[in-house]
């Protein structure tokens, strides 16, 4: 059975004032989750964060981080120095990170093999534009991205592995997918891990849905077959609305 997981990437968004404050108001109001819940504030606020959330069954995530462990990459941040202050997950890949930042798909499998060496777990943000889409390319890209992003990893480390779909059209845009839409891409993700590795790892792999999941929608689209979590964004800086998809669970 693969354990749920929601995750709030709260992108540019709380000082680290505002990110314990915000941690306070969602704490309470998660305490009883089924699934695992994961909130991904900005790097100055992670130390902040993980006091804030001592004692709670709450998780912290970075939003991206470099692949080397050190060296001349000014304004980077490494793994090993998130791993110190008692990060568990890392976003590798976003939609905004390759669009705005120019990762690539051989960026991405770079931080994905660091994430491991590192023991951080990776939430590995794939996804089409929506001309992709109505270029009938979404499986071709999907695949590829799959393949790229994982290419060298141990099983042992696939299994541990999330991965967001995520369709660009739908960040941020109050435009999600449809819950079988999504749930179709992610069977075809599914597929393309059990291609590399084998079913039963594929089988263990928790995929999530990402793009305007809200209060509204997230109960039908976490009720389908595969989608195995959300990465949420906007609605992730809403503590009731944040709650209220965690408890679709
Ligand atoms: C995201 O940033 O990963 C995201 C899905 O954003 P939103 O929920 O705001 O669409």
């Amino acid at each position: 059975m693969r354990k749920p997981i929601i995750a709030g990437n709260w992108k540019m968004n709380e000082t680290p004032s505002q990110a314990v404050a915000l941690i306070n108001e969602i704490k309470p109001l998660v305490a009883d989750a089924k699934c695992e819940v994961v909130v991904c504030p900005p790097f100055v606020c992670l130390p902040a964060a993980k006091d804030a959330l001592k004692g709670s069954n709450i998780k912290l995530g970075a939003q991206n981080m470099h692949w080397e462990e050190k060296g001349a990459y000014t304004g980077e941040i490494s793994a090993p120095m998130l791993k110190e202050i008692g990060v568990e997950y890392v976003i590798i890949g976003h939609s905004e990170r390759r669009q705005y930042f120019a990762e690539t798909d051989q960026t991405v499998n770079n931080k994905v093999l660091a994430a491991f060496t590192h023991d951080l777990t990776p939430i590995v943000c794939v996804g089409e534009t929506l001309e992709q889409r109505e270029a009938g390319q979404t499986e071709t890209l999907v695949r590829n991205q799959i393949k790229e992003a994982l290419e060298g990893l141990v099983t042992d480390a696939v299994r541990q592995v999330v991965i967001a779909y995520e369709p660009i059209w739908a960040i941020g845009t109050g435009r999600n997918a449809s819950p079988e839409d999504a749930n179709d891409v992610i069977k075809i993700i599914r597929d393309t891990v059990a291609g590399m590795f084998g079913q039963d790892v594929a089988e263990a792999v928790r995929i999530q849905y990402g793009g305007s999941v809200n209060a509204k929608n997230a109960a039908d689209l976490l009720a389908m077959s595969d989608i195995d979590g959300a990465l949420v964004g906007g609605a992730s800086l809403k503590a009731e609305d944040f709650a209220i998809i965690v408890k679709a669970y």
